[in-house]
């Protein structure tokens, strides 16, 4: 019998024990987790500012159906080393794993600041459950905040400090918001819609100090010396991949563990996919664009298809992209979604309207190909458009409806709309008829979310 072990039980981790088990019943799979209570869907992580614990523990049935499929869960348990030629795993409890093939799917964690003095006083990184949930009630007493980056993380949770009714701003590094993927509108329309729910954005500036007492947060100085008084300060970003447990080397990284499109890495017999891993296409330096709940959620399951066979079957061929949403605007972008110059062409209609004020849309076209895309407030025809990109197809050959769909006010023609799933960002078809109302599951992460109708006649969905 193959002993197949996963280092981490997110998204990328579940998927992959999944599909090794489709392919091999009798295998013996176990997955290692540092976390004692891992089960929760990590995008939903903000709503718990709000103490909305329902969302964040849609994940938990997935441990029963893991459960039933003999799948093995060692949680609360650390991955120390990593011995890639015994092939064994050394635990933190001194355990040593034995395995024929390893799928590593450790994610990635948010860097801690550099005038971070280890005070955690007021201090909290977004990285996991119990993050959020050590502030307990302190949050109470928390009347302003500071959350830092521009990431998914930041998004979800000044969202939740708002509904606290607790006065936010977001300083980012960036001239931009989401400068990697947004252009300049998009970012503009975003940090508008920051203003309307009364967020401060400061950008181009990072965090330098930190004014702290034994128990309490007072201010946080930004560069250029400006002294922003705050009881709490979110770090968002940036994140860095987990890799402490490769102390004996051998396996090749640059930003994350390299990784081919069938998802093997450097060594023999090890797989990594997730947050963790980066394909050796994808670009070095910009890892926000290239980490999202999707991509680990298909790479799972490229890797665990592989693990079994032993061969590249199947490879991963996702683009770059964001999927995400920023309190009640979805956005997606693919691709080279703010490339520019030469053999560059792009089309944005006369976006944004004064009908529709939080809506944008752009396709870009590198050599008369799809190349990239950005939408927002309104990814109806996300999909189609994603897959032109996937495969460049020549601007002539885009289908003319779906982009009359897109750049003219006066059409919308389709059957259906598209939605992204609250929780894993999902991009949905949802019956243009559809009742207000009416209560959907999505398909890729199994959560229940309720439909509701946008002042543009686009749907939006809410977890219920
Ligand atoms: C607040 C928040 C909001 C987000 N919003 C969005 C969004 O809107 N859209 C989107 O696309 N993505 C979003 N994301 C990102 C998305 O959740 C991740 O891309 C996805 O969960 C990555 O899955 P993964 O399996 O690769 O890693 P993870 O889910 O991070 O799982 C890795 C696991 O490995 C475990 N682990 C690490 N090291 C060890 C070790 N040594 N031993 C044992 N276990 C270990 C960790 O505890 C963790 O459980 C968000 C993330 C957060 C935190």
């Amino acid at each position: 019998m193959k002993r197949y072990l996963i280092l981490g039980s997110g998204v990328a981790g579940r998927r992959a024990a999944k599909a090794i088990h489709r392919k091999s019943v009798d295998s013996e799979i176990t997955i290692v987790e540092e976390q004692d209570n891992p089960f929760y869907a990590r995008p939903m992580l903000g709503e718990l500012f709000g103490r909305k614990t329902g969302a964040v523990q849609s994940a938990a049935k997935e441990k029963e159906q893991l459960s039933e499929l003999g799948i093995k869960f060692k949680t609360g348990a650390k991955v120390k080393e990593v011995r890639l030629h015994e092939q064994t795993a050394l635990l933190n409890t001194s355990e040593l794993l034995f395995f024929d093939k390893m799928l590593i799917a450790s994610g990635v964690r948010t860097t801690r600041l550099a005038c971070d003095q280890g005070n955690s006083a007021g201090v909290v990184y977004m990285d996991r459950v119990e993050d959020i949930q050590a502030l307990g009630s302190n949050i109470d007493a928390v009347r302003k905040a500071v959350v830092f980056g521009a990431s998914y993380q930041a998004f979800g949770a000044l969202k939740g400090l708002r509904s606290l009714g607790i006065d936010c701003s977001l300083v980012i590094p960036e001239e931009r918001l989401w400068s990697q993927s947004l252009d300049v509108v998009a970012s503009n329309i975003l940090e508008q819609r920051l203003g309307q729910e009364k967020i401060t954005v400061i950008k181009g500036a990072n965090i330098e100090f930190l004014e702290q007492d034994a128990d309490a947060l007072r201010s946080v100085v930004v560069t250029g010396g400006k002294k922003i008084s705050t009881d709490l300060l979110v770090v968002a970003a940036p994140q860095e991949p987990v890799l402490d447990y490769l102390t004996s080397g051998g396996l090749d990284t640059d930003r994350g563990i390299l990784v081919d499109a069938g998802l093997k890495t450097s060594a023999q017999n090890i797989f990594a996919a997730g947050d963790v891993a980066q394909l050796s296409t994808e670009s070095t330096v910009a890892p926000n664009a290239q980490a999202g709940w999707l991509r680990a959620w298909k790479q799972g399951n490229v890797a665990g298809e592989n693990m079994v066979s032993g061969d590249v079957n199947v490879i991963y061929d996702g683009i770059p992209s964001i999927r995400t949403r920023v309190f009640d605007l979805d956005l997606v972008c693919l691709g080279l979604s703010r490339a520019e110059g030469e053999g560059i062409e792009a089309k944005s209609g006369d976006y944004p309207y004064e009908e529709m004020p939080y809506v944008y849309k752009k396709i870009i076209y590198k050599q008369g190909r799809g190349a990239g895309a950005i939408f927002l407030g309104d990814v109806n025809e996300a999909g189609a458009v994603e897959e032109w990109i996937r495969k460049g197809i020549p601007a002539r050959e885009c289908d003319q409806q779906v982009l009359d769909n897109m750049f003219k006010l006066q059409y919308k023609s389709s059957a259906a709309y598209g939605v992204l799933c609250p929780v894993c960002k999902f991009h949905m078809q949802i019956d243009n008829k559809a009742e207000e109302g009416a209560i959907i599951t999505c398909p890729a992460c199994g959560i229940d979310f309720k439909v509701e109708r946008l002042p543009n006649g686009a749907f939006h969905a809410i977890p219920v």
